[in-house]
């Protein structure tokens, strides 16, 4: 009989995109899917009619009573800051609905879960199924968390730019007390938060990393070590799903091919392609230095532009905004940099020869994205989350990267408060793009990066080996259950 497994993911497109990869691979593999979900979410898991289909359970979402429209109900579709938390109470007013559930579909396998449904631990225990933890980010940056955690080493130090070094890594590892989480530093709401997260993750059975080849290898160890948990790489997922894509509006598919076409006119790497994921959204002047920058830094680019509403600023003036709009008319004219306000589609742009260098938030998809898909030295721009750790993994540990210079670690909400200059901007942007010495090595080695970890989920490669021998383990304990 088949495996039999339940996938609950967090509606927030970094963490569901890869929960939705997964289910699509172990699909194809042969195990029934079961995803528990909202309808406004469930298309993700849709399968087109040549692959096999996942089983999809949406739970009715309680818009109203969370005081959201009908179909909010994933961070990339809130239009202001307070429906994150809307949402984020909403998914979890359907815990005992999500159970119940469970209960009527055992016996499965196991149960797939995000980080951000900590009580899966304890119910998976009561009812007798393992819990896999499906980690969205690298296995370095909970590494760092942890670590930081057990030795808090940022207690060490007084002032915010004094540096922290982080213990018991492989690497010297040092960042400014300033860019470790707020909430390590000072007890709020999210200290609580997740602190459950992280003992509901060290109460999993098995951890499924996505992350690219051997490249974490050492931080597999040291995960091990400092949790007693089985780690196991299985990525990059992307690569294992067979899913044309992206599904979008027919504006968005003719600005993507628009876009698409101006890359085939460019010349091989000589394209800096500039994204802050799906939640980062900057203020204005934020905006115009990036702008600035850029343009005087006289490279080609493709910016993924998500903006603010416009704020009335102290002593300033919504009318006074700089405009998106003009720049990117001007850059339309000089053929120099092409604008895109909405959802991008990141990874054909980053499949594209042009592509010669990315920015980003060190988000964790986008990076593997980077890495992966376009093997291309990385500009960091870490804002909040785990960033500023993912930030460190690119800069001194994988050296395929410049950091832009921030400094502060910020919530989702302040993001683009620390102003960095078009002068940073334009000096981080010619370090991986001019061509320089230290430039060419950073692409080498990226290059070489986005080849093993091409590889690795192919047929012989350490994920494909990792997830067949995933499925045994479950496949065995069915065996001896029986
Ligand atoms: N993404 C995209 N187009 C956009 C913005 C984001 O395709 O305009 C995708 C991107 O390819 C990645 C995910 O959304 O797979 C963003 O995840 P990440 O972990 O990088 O950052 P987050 O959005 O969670 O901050």
């Amino acid at each position: 009989m088949e495996l039999k497994i339940i996938f609950l993911p967090f509606p927030t497109p970094g963490h569901i995109l890869p929960m939705a990869d997964l289910a699509k691979t172990l699909a194809s593999h042969g195990v029934e899917c079961i995803i528990i979900t909202t309808p406004a979410n469930a298309p993700l898991f849709q399968t087109s009619p040549n692959n096999p289909p996942l089983t999809i359970h949406s739970l009715p979402f309680p818009a109203a009573e969370v005081g959201l429209p009908p179909g909010i109900e994933n961070f990339s579709k809130i239009t202001s800051e307070d429906m994150r938390s809307k949402i984020f109470t909403g998914i979890h007013m359907l815990c005992n609905a999500t159970e119940d559930l469970i209960r009527d579909i055992l016996p499965v396998d196991c149960i797939v879960s995000d980080m951000f449904h900590p009580w899966t631990s304890d119910f998976a225990a009561e009812i007798g199924v393992p819990r896999v933890f499906q980690l969205t980010s690298s296995i370095f940056s909970s590494c760092c968390d942890l670590c930081v955690k057990f030795n808090a080493p940022h207690e060490q130090v007084e002032k915010d730019d004094d540096f922290v070094t982080l213990p018991s890594l492989p690497h010297k590892i040092e960042m400014m007390k300033s860019q470790i989480p707020l909430w390590v530093r000072i007890p709020n709401r999210f200290t609580y938060l997740m602190d459950v997260v992280r003992e509901a993750g060290l109460k999993s059975s098995w951890v499924l990393a996505n992350t690219f080849g051997e490249a974490e290898k050492e931080y597999e160890e040291c995960y091990n070590n400092l949790t007693g948990i089985k780690i196991m790489n299985i990525g990059p997922l992307f690569l294992c799903n067979k899913e044309e894509e992206g599904k979008a509006s027919s504006a968005e598919l003719d600005c993507w091919k628009t876009c698409l076409d101006w890359l085939d006119q460019k010349k091989a790497s000589s394209v800096l392609y500039i994204s802050f994921g799906s939640l980062t959204l900057f203020p204005d002047d934020q905006l115009q230095e990036i702008a600035a920058g850029l343009e005087s830094s006289g490279h080609d680019f493709i910016w993924a532009v998500k903006r603010k509403k416009a704020e009335k600023t102290e002593g300033g003036n919504e009318d006074e905004q700089w405009s998106v709009d003009e720049f990117r008319k001007k850059m339309e004219a000089s053929n120099k940099g092409f604008i895109i306000q909405g959802w991008a589609p990141q990874r054909l742009i980053l499949k594209h020869q042009a592509i010669g260098g990315m920015v980003t938030h060190c988000g964790w998809n986008t990076l593997l994205e980077g890495v992966t898909i376009a093997g291309v030295p990385i500009i960091t721009w870490p804002q909040f989350a785990e960033q500023f750790y993912n930030e460190r993994l690119v800069v001194d540990v994988l050296k395929i990267g410049v950091a832009v210079g921030v400094t502060q670690w910020c919530n989702l909400e302040d993001t683009g408060k620390e102003l960095v200059s078009r002068a940073k901007v334009e000096t981080a942007v010619r370090a991986v793009m001019d061509n320089s010495e230290r430039a060419a090595e950073m692409r080498q080695r990226a290059k070489k990066l986005s080849e093993t970890s091409n590889g690795a989920v192919k047929n012989g490669g350490s994920s494909q080996a990792n997830l067949v021998a995933f499925l045994d383990e479950l496949k065995t304990r069915r065996s001896k259950a029986v």
